[in-house]
């Protein structure tokens, strides 16, 4: 199983004062690719997240990540494990540029003292990767540019570059195109697609055609349980599928 799946939840369950959220989800995610949690609203999605994530912790079952154990992990050991999650990690600070941005979480990912990082090559070093990853999500001729002075869309894409800065395994993704227009799902798409040539990728999403689009597997989720599962051509051609939609 280790090497197939990256994830694996066994039994997930949660219940919130005796109302369960999330009952007995089997989720598998296989290893470079990318997986997407649907379903209609209090379908459990956010909360199954929060689980695999560790922002929750369930009330009965197991989570997998790599064939280990890691129901009782804190979630910053999981981000040392490689499993990061962005936009809530990540934070984005306003007042710094772009750059100066990456630069900071690619500091936290070295864990290195302030002394370490004052040699000159180092500092070369630290710049060169930083560059690299700006110009990777695209926000490269915005190096110099205060964080906060950022439109939406790119403000997500710098976050995104912060959160690779931590080199991640696995990338869980929170609706990473709330609240976008257009143009810049459109980059975020191709952001996440070139993202995920080297790693997984697990997000909810609710712009369905951004998850045709992007998404291997998809799971669809309806009352904390498992509806449906596969590509989009296999979930949505089921019945009971088209019908949590329409209900909702
Ligand atoms: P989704 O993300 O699919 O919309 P959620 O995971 O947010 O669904 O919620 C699933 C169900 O669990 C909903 O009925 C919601 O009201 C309930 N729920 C979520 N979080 C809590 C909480 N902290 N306390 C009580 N009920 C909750």
């Amino acid at each position: 199983m280790g090497d197939e799946f990256i994830v694996e939840t066994r039994s997930l369950t949660k219940e919130f004062k005796g109302f369960v959220a999330v009952s007995d989800v089997n989720l598998r995610v296989r290893r470079h690719t990318i997986h997407a949690l649907i379903g209609p609203n209090g379908a459990g999605k956010t909360t199954c997240f929060n689980l695999v994530t560790k922002f929750l912790t369930p009330t009965k079952g197991q989570i997998l990540f790599n064939g280990t154990d890691i129901t009782h992990t804190q979630p910053a050991a999981i981000a040392r494990h490689g499993m990061v999650r962005s936009f809530q990690i990540s934070a984005v600070f306003g007042h710094l540029t772009v750059l100066e941005n990456v630069r900071v979480a690619l500091q936290r990912k070295q864990g290195k003292s302030f002394q370490f990082w004052r040699s000159g090559e180092c500092l070369n070093e630290l710049n060169t990767r930083a560059e690299e990853l700006i110009e990777a999500v695209g926000v490269a001729e915005y190096r110099d540019t205060p964080a906060g002075e950022l439109s939406y869309g790119r403000k997500r894409a710098l976050e995104i570059a912060t959160t690779l800065a931590l080199d991640p395994e696995m990338l869980l993704l929170d609706e990473p195109m709330a609240g976008m227009g257009a143009e810049d799902v459109r980059r975020t798409a191709d952001l996440i697609r070139r993202v995920s040539a080297n790693r997984t990728i697990l997000m909810v999403e609710h712009n369905l055609s951004v998850v045709a689009d992007l998404s291997d597997t998809i799971t669809v989720l309806k009352l904390g349980r498992v509806l449906a599962e596969g590509s989009y051509a296999e979930i949505s051609d089921n019945p009971e599928v088209v019908e949590a939609y329409m209900g909702s």
